[in-house]
């Protein structure tokens, strides 16, 4: 008897220290950039484990593939991207990952820019041994809020092919952060609408979809196009031009050279700011709505 109650009490023992032996295993999910391991947590809840090849702080044009991407993508069973050239490297990372589930055109891989308005699309063929990294267009779209509807849907559609089964929670979860989201937005626009047409400069353009959204008009970027660096000549026209539309902000990407950005706004008379260009690019903007929060607030302080 008191033999069989040791084998119980083992048994018990085993069972509370291997809390998920008996539940389904997780969703293994990786992003590529933060921004969309947020959204995915939001849709995905406790069904799925996410992680994200890029850092925030990160300029994601230029992420070089690591061991460690490959690492984390051998495991995964769904890759989202987000697509239009942002994480060009998205294919080189899959395939050297030697795992079949996410490479392109399999179930496990999501590109989230489906169904998104694509605003710059270069009117004429730019190569991108030009230099330019838009060539398809903008691709920093994932930190508008506006737009966070259909790319949580697409993340929904892309889980859901995976584990149709789940499909009901994925939309209930999306449900009830778009909501979230639509009552941050009132005031989010509350906040905005003092500013509403004020002039800015970008240094590189990652921000024109939030820009947009809320009323607020890219004049200029420091770049020469987009990922060419600022040359002398360009920055003297900016300062011009800055001066005669009397623009009183620069925003800065994280990783971007904040001195220059600096002398030039002191040139012109304004200031420039770090923004949160993606989800942990900055101090306290370590989800979705934090990074929006952080621009809304930056800007609506920055430009009063
Ligand atoms: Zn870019």
């Amino acid at each position: 008897m008191r033999r069989f109650l040791v084998l119980v009490m083992a048994a018990a023992i085993v069972a509370a220290l291997v809390p998920g032996a008996q539940a389904a295993r997780k969703l293994r999910v990786v992003t590529t950039i933060p921004d969309l391991k947020s959204l995915t947590e939001a849709v995905g809840g406790d069904l799925v484990e996410v992680d994200s090849l890029t850092r925030g702080t990160q300029n994601f044009h230029e992420a070089e593939v690591r061991p460690s991407m490959m690492l984390k993508l051998r495991r995964a069973d769904v890759m989202i991207e987000n697509g239009v050239e942002l994480d060009a490297w998205a294919d080189v990372a899959a395939n050297g990952a030697n795992n079949p589930k996410i490479v392109r055109g399999a179930v496990g891989r999501v590109d989230i820019s489906r169904g998104v308005p694509i605003l710059e699309v270069p009117s004429i063929r730019v190569d991108r041994s030009m230099g330019d990294v838009h060539p398809l267009g903008n691709p920093h779209f994932s930190l508008d809020p506006g737009l966070a509807p259909v790319i949580t849907q697409n993340i929904v559609d892309g889980l859901a092919r995976v584990e149709p089964e789940n499909r009901a929670v994925f939309a209930k979860n999306r449900e009830a952060f778009v909501a979230k989201l639509e009552q941050e937005m009132s005031r989010w626009q509350q906040m905005m609408a003092p500013v509403r047409g004020a002039k800015v400069v970008v240094f590189h353009p990652d921000f024109i979809y939030f820009l947009t959204r809320f009323g607020l008009v890219q004049v200029a970027t420091l770049e020469d196009r987009p990922g060419i660096p600022a040359s002398p000549g360009h920055l003297v026209n900016v300062i011009k031009l800055m001066k005669e539309e009397k623009v009183k902000m620069i925003l800065v990407e994280p990783w971007n050279d904040v001195k220059l950005a600096n002398r030039v706004a002191e040139e012109a008379g304004a200031k420039a700011f770090v923004m949160a260009t993606a989800v942990g690019a900055v101090k306290g903007a370590d989800n979705y709505i934090a990074a929006i929060d952080f621009n809304i607030k930056t800007l609506s302080e920055g430009l009063r």
